[in-house]
C-alpha cells in the first residue's frame, strides 16, 4: 500500500520540533508545531492548510511569523490549533506588527482554542488587520478536524502547563476489486461512491445500493444490496496513522492518555528531552527521558519509535538517546515507572 502522509520532521534532532506531513493524494500538507522553520522551502510551508500546536513554549512557536509572512498577501485560508490561550497568543504576536496596507488582502487564519471540554474558534482576516471575529464554540470530545480521507485526534498533557498530543489518522481504505467488478457486469461511476460513504457511515448490509448507467439509447438501473456488494467487491485496508507527543510529565494521567491515543500507530513521533540518568531534570521540568518515550511506544503497540527534541546537553551524543529510546521500546531496557 502507499503511503499518504509524508511526515518529516523539519529541524534535526536537537532543533526546534516541528512535524510537516505532506498528504499525497491532494497536494496539501498539515503542520504539527511551529519551531523554526528556516529550513522548510516556502513552497512547503504554503501548502499548509491545517497547524496544530501542542503549546507556545518559544521553540515550538516561533515560526510562527514566518507562516503568516508567507500567507500574508496569498488568497488562502489557515486554521491553527492550540491549546487554551492560544488565541491571545497568537492575537499578541499579530499586535506587534503595524497592519496599514492590507486592505484587499484574502488571506483568513482561523484559530480554535483547544479546551478540555469544548474548542472556541475566532477568523482573523488580513484585510481588518486580524481583527477578532469570534466564529462560534463546539463541544470537544478528542477529534479536531475531520474530512473525508482522514481526522487529528487530540489529548490534552501536563507540561505544568496544558499541552496538546496529536494523531492524524488516514481512514479505512476501501478497494474495489476490478476483477470482481468486470464480472458484475456493472459500470463504475457514482454508486460506487454511495456504496463506499454507506460502509464508511455503518449502514445496515440491507441497505440498498442503486446503480445506473447509461449504453447506447438504453438507460439501466440495478438494485443492489450494501452487504452482497461489500462481501462481493470490497477489500478493506487499514489507513496509516501517526502519533506526535512533546513535552509531557510521566505521569499515570499522561501515560494512560498518550498510550490511548498513539495506539497501534505506524510512527509514534516522542521528544525526549533527557537520558535516563537526568531523569530528575525530566521530573523537574515536565519532559520526558528516552526510556519513558520507549516505554511509551511499547505500551501503544506502536510499529516504530521516532525520538526526537533532545537536550543540547548530549550534543554529539546522539546514538546514546536513540539507543535508551529503542531498547525500552524493545523490551531490552525494563518500562520506567510513572509519578
Ligand atoms: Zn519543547
Ligand atoms: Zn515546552
Amino acid at each position: 500500500m502507499k503511503s499518504v502522509f509524508l511526515p518529516r520532521l523539519v529541524n534535526g534532532p536537537f532543533g526546534d520540533p516541528g512535524l510537516h506531513v505532506s498528504l499525497r493524494w491532494q497536494g496539501t500538507a498539515v503542520q504539527f508545531d511551529l519551531g523554526r522553520l528556516d529550513r522548510l522551502p516556502a513552497a512547503d510551508v504554503l501548502k499548509l492548510t491545517h497547524v496544530f500546536v501542542s503549546h507556545t513554549h518559544i521553540d515550538h512557536f516561533i515560526g510562527f511569523d514566518r507562516v503568516i509572512r508567507l500567507f500574508l498577501a496569498r488568497d488562502a485560508a489557515l486554521s491553527l490549533y492550540g491549546p487554551p490561550g492560544i488565541i491571545g497568543n497568537v492575537t499578541g504576536k499579530l499586535a506587534g506588527y503595524t497592519w496599514n496596507l492590507v486592505d484587499g488582502y484574502h488571506f483568513v487564519l482561523t484559530v480554535h482554542e483547544v479546551h478540555p471540554d469544548r474548542i472556541r474558534s475566532v477568523r482573523l482576516p488580513a484585510t481588518t488587520a486580524f481583527a477578532v471575529e469570534e466564529a462560534g464554540s463546539r463541544a470537544f470530545s478528542g477529534v479536531l478536524h475531520e474530512e473525508p480521507a482522514f481526522c487529528v485526534r487530540a489529548v490534552h498533557l501536563d507540561h505544568k502547563i496544558p499541552c496538546l498530543g496529536f494523531a492524524l489518522i488516514e481512514n479505512t481504505h476501501l478497494n474495489v476489486r476490478k476483477d470482481a467488478l468486470d464480472q458484475l457486469g456493472i459500470p463504475p461511476g457514482a454508486w460506487l461512491n454511495k456504496m463506499k460513504e454507506a460502509i464508511r457511515t455503518g449502514q445496515p448490509g440491507d441497505t440498498v445500493i442503486t446503480a445506473r448507467w447509461v449504453d447506447g439509447a438504453t438507460e439501466h438501473a440495478t438494485e443492489l444490496s450494501l452487504a452482497a456488494l461489500r462481501d462481493r467487491l470490497v477489500v478493506e485496508t487499514a489507513g496509516q496513522k501517526l502519533a506526535y507527543v512533546v513535552d509531557t510529565l510521566f505521569s499515570t494521567q499522561n501515560v494512560a492518555r498518550i498510550t490511548e491515543l498513539a495506539r497501534g500507530a505506524d510512527v509514534f513521533f516522542c521528544e525526549s528531552l533527557f537520558l535516563d540518568e537526568d531523569r530528575d531534570q525530566a521530573l523537574k521540568r515536565y519532559h520526558l527521558t528516552a526510556r519513558q518515550a520507549g516505554t511509551l511506544g511499547r505500551l501503544a503497540g506502536v510499529k516504530h519509535l521516532q525520538v526526537f527534541h533532545f537536550s543540547p546537553r548530549y550534543d554529539g551524543q546522539a546514538d546514546r538517546v536513540y539507543a535508551e529510546a529503542e531498547a525500552a521500546f524493545r523490551g531490552a531496557l525494563a518500562a520506567d515507572a510513572p509519578v
